[in-house]
């Protein structure tokens, strides 16, 4: 079979793993074609993936799969925006059949579930890089930024921090315990937070995804928006797992440990107390905007300020 079959065989399936009826015209031609409805705004963004820098060598094709749509489409998470369709350009080093297949198949589970489908691609031979590109609509002006957080808002995050950085030290693990296979799925499978993203719209002043640390995504919107904020350590939303795996690191990796895919948000402290239980449930506030510029980490009793610009530098 050749390339092109391959592709056709396993990759146009994935056309039809969202909700089709925006997508005019889906992969075979020259473009795709998007229908925008009127009143919506698209909002989209791409994403590359190169083997031995964003993902380990000789990675799991079908797990890579799952975590190449995942990361892309938590930026659409981050940004309010509702899934519809994303475009993959595919570099290999050779088109073998079994690697393309698991491939297929792990992104194939995260398009469905993340309601997205495959409007078209391209492939090249070269060293292993994905390029995905996800695309998702907000109603006209709705989609959440970086730049709009205020003074007095509240700083939340979603789920818990710091698991998928826990996993790294595993990732070649032959007989992982129950811990580590609970962070090793939190690196394999990250969970965009779609619908969450979706449901604060209209609520949350400003939105990042928590792919870099917190601390380095917090930092984005502390910059954008002109503020500073602190945080209380003693608040980070931590598993039972990170804690029993890694003590007393664990706060470190929940601050500074990227891959995580959680959001984090800044509100009103009155949209918070008007938010609907079951959004305010995947949230933990943990600290507060505030004037000025950096941000004050409060740990033990101790406070610790690092000033604009020094977020990326951040290490404990
Ligand atoms: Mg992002």
């Amino acid at each position: 079979m050749g390339e092109f079959e391959l592709i056709r065989r396993y990759f146009f399936p994935i056309a039809e793993a969202g909700n089709t009826s925006a997508i005019r015209l889906g992969p075979g031609d020259d473009c795709a074609i998007q229908r925008i409805e009127p009143g919506m705004d698209l909002v989209f963004s791409v994403d590359t993936l190169v083997e031995g820098v964003h993902f380990p060598r000789q990675y799991d094709p079908e797990k890579l799969g799952w975590r190449s749509l995942a990361v892309a489409a938590s930026d659409l998470a981050a940004m309010g925006a509702d899934p519809v369709c994303f475009t993959l350009a595919l570099t290999l080093p050779d088109a073998d059949p079994d690697w393309l297949s698991a491939y297929a198949r792990g992104l194939a589970k995260a398009a469905r579930n993340f309601g997205l489908s495959l409007a078209g691609g391209d492939t090249t031979r070269g060293p292993l890089t994905l390029s995905l590109q996800v695309h998702g609509t907000v109603p006209k002006g709705q989609a959440i930024q970086r730049s709009g957080a205020q003074s007095g808002d509240y700083v939340c995050v979603s789920g818990t921090l710091g698991e998928a950085g826990a996993a790294l030290d595993h990732l070649g693990s032959d007989s992982p315990g129950p811990d580590v296979q609970a962070v090793l799925a939190r690196y394999h499978f990250p969970e965009p937070r779609l619908a969450l993203g979706a449901a604060l719209r209209g609520r949350a002043t400003a939105a990042v995804d928590v792919s870099d640390g917190l601390v380095a995504d917090l930092g984005h919107i502390l910059e954008a928006s002109g503020v500073a904020a602190n945080i209380d350590t003693d608040r980070l939303p931590l598993s039972e797992h990170l804690k029993r795996l890694a003590g007393e690191a664990a706060i470190g990796l929940a601050l500074n440990a990227g891959d995580d895919y959680e959001l984090c948000v800044t509100l009103s402290p009155q949209v918070w107390a008007d938010l609907p239980r079951a959004v305010r449930s995947q949230l933990t506030v943990i600290g507060k905007v505030v004037a000025g510029e950096g941000l004050t980490i409060e740990r033990n009793g101790y406070t610790e300020s690092l000033p604009a610009g020094g977020y990326d530098h951040f290490r404990n």
